[in-house]
């Protein structure tokens, strides 16, 4: 399963920048740019590492079929449950995103406040708030609480690209976008719990009218409704321009309200993560020493020896 498009993730922390405090921004670094670079490293390890494709949604139809009650359970009492429902398969079988959120809030807390009072480390905390991000973002996708997340179920695939990516993109592309309403970060509450669980309700409810819009949509534009379209160097079938206002429209415009208040919950949960931490200020870059800015200026071979010599004991 894909998610939150390239260009969704990375605009979406780039708009959380904006309702940043003076002072939590000096902590993250005072430089938006590597948060928006990494807001697409969680997709990008589902590719190396076989754990990671679970913690981006949760599958809460396929938990009720089961019968199962996962909400506000923590992560031990929903490995028993599943566990002992079918204990041969994976207990990351319905996703794990509520609880992946919760322990990625807490990360970032860490990385901020080191349990063993060491120097937080800049790299780490920006690692740790881009992830968070991402999960929060992800959370906010109606299709990410459903096992039926790209339509394979009801024929309607391609539904999960449409409404995460395409559509968008294609608000992002209008100028006529209404920004963001305001958001102050400081003030806006964030539960490690229960926010994610309300936001993951939340998309949840939403899924019947996406699944029934598209069908709508299907019928309008069948034939007409896509056409080639650059992405990078190769030239893709997409949704057109066109297309995709008669999406928005059937969905009732329920996009973009919903991109702006996962902004404004990424915005939340740093600030909490944030004030949990001590409201660190900005941690210190490590100093470089003299031979590392000269080695800085000096040809590569005496650059090596003069580190060399430096790193002697
Ligand atoms: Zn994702």
């Amino acid at each position: 399963m894909s998610s939150w498009g390239f260009v969704p993730h990375r605009h979406l922390h780039a708009k959380v920048w904006a309702f940043l405090p003076l002072e939590l921004r000096l902590a993250l670094g005072n430089d938006p740019t590597p948060l928006v670079v990494r807001a697409t490293d969680a997709d990008s390890r589902k590719h190396t590492d076989s754990l990671e494709a679970p913690r981006h949604y949760l599958d809460l139809d396929d938990a009720h079929a089961e019968g199962f009650d996962l909400w506000g359970l923590p992560w031990s009492g929903a490995q028993q449950l599943l566990e002992e429902a079918d204990s041969s398969s994976s207990v990351r079988r319905l996703g794990i995103l509520p609880w992946q959120l919760e322990w990625s809030y807490w990360r970032l807390v860490k990385a901020w406040a080191p349990s063993d009072s060491s120097e937080p480390d800049l790299d780490k905390i920006v690692r740790a708030a881009a992830d968070l991000g991402h999960y929060l973002g992800d959370a906010h996708v109606p299709l990410h609480t459903s096992g039926n997340y790209d339509g394979q179920r009801t024929g309607q695939r391609g539904i999960h690209a449409l409404w995460e990516t395409h559509a968008v993109e294609w608000l992002l592309s209008r100028s006529e976008i209404q920004a963001c309403p305001p958001c102050d970060a400081a003030v806006a509450n964030y539960d490690p719990v229960w926010t994610p669980w309300e936001i993951i309700l939340e998309s949840h409810a939403m899924v019947p009218e996406v699944l029934a819009a598209e069908r709508t949509w299907q019928s309008m534009c069948n034939r007409d409704g896509h056409g080639f379209r650059r992405r990078g160097r190769t030239m893709q079938l997409a949704p057109t321009a066109e297309s995709l206002a008669v999406w928005d429209s059937l969905t009732h415009g329920h996009t973009w309200p919903r991109y702006c208040l996962a902004s404004q919950r990424i915005a939340a949960a740093w600030h909490s993560a944030w004030v949990e931490a001590g409201a660190p200020r900005a941690p210190r870059r490590p100093r470089a020493s003299w031979r590392e800015q000269l080695a800085l200026y000096l040809p590569r071979r005496w650059a090596d020896w003069l580190l060399r010599i430096s790193s002697k004991p």
